[in-house]
C-alpha cells in the first residue's frame, strides 16, 4: 500500500466503510467532492480539532455550527457532567425545557411558543406539517440550494450534500409527494409570484434559510425577506424562517432579529444544542396551538427536551448573552475574509468571500454573489486544491464548495493570521497551476 501522511485515519476509513455506508453517518463527512481521506478526529478545544494522526487543524467547521464559543467551553461541560449525573433522560417533563422555551421566546423575536425536538430535519419536518395542518393546504414552497434537512418533502433540489453530489432529489422521495414541494429562486422574488400565481390558494408555506448556508454563504438581497413576508400574507401562506443554522449564529436575535422580519414560524437547532442533538419549531401562538395534545396537529419524540441536549444548550445560550461577542465574532469574521482576499488578490487569483456575523462563504471567482447560479460558476476545481492546501497546512475548512465556514470566539487574532499565511502559501500555489 502507498504511504500516506494519515495512516490512522486511512485505516479507520478502511475499516468505517464495512459497517457503516460510505464509513459515515452524514455524507458530506466523506470528502468525496473534495477527494481524499477523512480526517477521523479524536478530540477537540477552542478552535482545534485534533485528528487520528496527531495532526492539530484550525476549525472552521465547528460541528457545522455549533460550536460558537469553540470546543469543550468550560460551561457547557460542566452543565453536561453535572446532568449526567442525575439522570440522562426521564421521558418525563423537566424544569430545564422550560427554561429553555422561556429563553427562546426570551430572545427570538416572535417566537411565541416553542416545542422541542432532536434534530434541524425534525423542525423543518414538524413545521411543514404545522403550516400544512393550520392552513389545510399541501404545497409548500421552497428555494433551489436551501437545505432543511433530509424530511421527504424538503429533499427537492436541497442544497450542501445533495449539490455536491449534483444529485437533484433522492430516490426514495415518492413522486407524488416531491410534486407538492415548488422550488422557485432564492433572491428572486418573481419566481415566488409565479409559483404563486400558478398555484392559486394551495401553497401553506415558503421556507428559507434567511441567508442560506447550504449553498455556500449567500446573504438575502435588500428586499427579498421582506418581499416574502408580504407574499405571504397576500396569499394567506405561512412565511418559515429555517433558521437551524443562522440562529444565534448571525447575531443574538437571529436572523429574525437581524433582518427585522416576523415569520410565522421559527425552525432552530445546532446552537441550542451546545453540540449536542436538538432542535426546535415554534412561532405563533394560535398556530403552535393547533399542536398535540393541544390540538389535532400530531408530533413527539422520545428524547425531545432531552435533560443533557437542554443543559448543554442553556449553558451555551447563557454563556452567549452578550453583545460584545457577536461583536468580535463578527470582526474576527471580516479580518479573516479580509486577509484572504487580499492574500487572494497579491497572488492574482480570482476570489470572493461573503460574510454575515461569523458566518462566510469562500468562492474562486469574482463575484457578487447573490444566487445559486453565481456560486455554481466558480472553480470547484480551485476550491478543491486550496481545501487540500489549507488542510496541509493545518486549516480545516468544509470539505465542499457548498458550504459555509464558521468562525468561533476560541478563534483568536494567532489562529486568523495562521490561516491567512497559510493562505497566502495556497494562493501563490494556486496561480502557479
Ligand atoms: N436546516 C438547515 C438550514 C440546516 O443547515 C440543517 C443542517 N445543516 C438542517 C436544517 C438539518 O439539521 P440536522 O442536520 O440537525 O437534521
Amino acid at each position: 500500500m502507498a504511504q500516506t501522511d494519515t495512516p490512522r485515519s486511512d485505516a479507520l476509513f478502511a475499516r468505517a466503510q464495512k459497517t457503516i455506508p460510505g464509513g459515515v453517518n452524514s455524507p458530506v463527512r466523506a470528502f468525496k467532492s473534495v477527494g481524499g481521506t477523512p480526517r477521523f478526529i479524536t478530540h477537540a478545544k477552542g478552535a482545534i480539532i485534533h485528528d487520528a494522526d496527531g495532526k492539530a487543524y484550525i476549525d472552521y467547521v465547528g460541528s457545522w455550527g455549533p460550536m460558537i464559543l469553540g470546543h469543550q467551553h468550560p460551561a457547557v461541560i460542566d452543565a453536561v457532567v453535572k446532568q449526567a449525573a442525575i439522570g440522562m433522560s426521564y421521558g418525563a417533563p423537566t424544569e430545564a425545557e422550560i427554561d429553555m422555551a422561556e429563553l427562546l421566546c426570551a430572545r427570538v423575536p416572535h417566537l411565541e411558543m416553542v416545542r422541542l425536538c432532536s434534530s434541524g430535519t425534525e423542525a423543518t419536518m414538524s413545521a411543514l406539517r404545522v403550516a400544512r395542518g393550520y392552513t389545510g393546504r399541501d404545497k409548500i414552497l421552497k428555494f433551489e440550494g436551501c437545505y432543511h434537512g433530509h424530511g421527504d418533502s424538503l429533499l427537492v433540489k436541497a442544497g450542501s450534500g445533495l449539490l455536491t453530489f449534483g444529485v437533484p432529489t433522492s430516490p426514495g422521495v415518492p413522486a407524488e409527494l416531491a410534486a407538492l414541494t415548488l422550488t422557485a429562486t432564492y433572491n428572486d422574488l418573481d419566481s415566488v409570484r409565479v409559483l404563486f400565481d400558478a398555484n392559486p390558494d394551495s401553497i401553506s408555506c415558503i421556507i428559507v434559510e434567511p441567508v442560506a448556508g447550504n449553498m455556500n454563504c449567500v446573504p438575502p438581497r435588500p428586499g427579498f425577506l421582506e418581499g416574502l413576508r408580504e407574499i405571504c400574507t397576500q396569499r394567506g401562506a405561512l412565511l418559515i424562517f429555517d433558521e437551524v443554522m443562522t440562529g444565534f449564529r448571525v447575531g443574538p436575535t437571529c436572523a429574525t432579529g437581524l433582518y427585522g422580519i416576523a415569520p410565522d414560524l421559527i425552525t432552530l437547532g445546532k446552537i441550542i444544542g451546545g453540540g449536542l442533538p436538538v432542535g426546535a419549531f415554534g412561532g405563533r401562538r394560535d398556530v403552535m396551538q393547533k399542536l398535540a395534545p393541544l390540538g389535532p396537529i400530531y408530533q413527539a419524540g422520545t428524547l425531545s427536551g432531552n435533560p443533557l441536549a437542554m443543559s448543554a444548550g442553556l449553558a451555551l445560550l447563557r454563556a452567549l448573552d452578550d453583545a460584545s461577542i457577536y461583536a468580535s465574532l463578527e470582526s474576527r469574521t471580516r479580518e479573516l475574509c479580509s486577509g484572504l482576499q487580499a492574500s487572494a488578490d497579491a497572488a492574482g487569483v480570482a476570489f470572493t468571500t461573503t460574510q454575515v456575523g461569523s458566518m462566510f462563504g469562500l468562492y474562486f471567482g469574482s463575484g457578487p454573489i447573490e444566487t445559486l447560479a453565481a456560486v455554481g460558476a466558480c472553480d470547484i476545481e480551485r476550491f478543491k486544491r486550496f481545501f487540500h492546501l489549507m488542510l496541509d497546512r493545518g486549516v480545516y475548512l468544509a470539505p465542499s464548495a457548498y458550504e459555509a465556514g464558521f468562525v468561533s470566539a476560541a478563534h483568536g487574532e494567532r489562529e486568523i493570521a495562521a490561516t491567512i499565511d497559510a493562505a497566502r502559501e495556497a494562493f501563490a500555489l494556486i496561480a502557479k497551476s
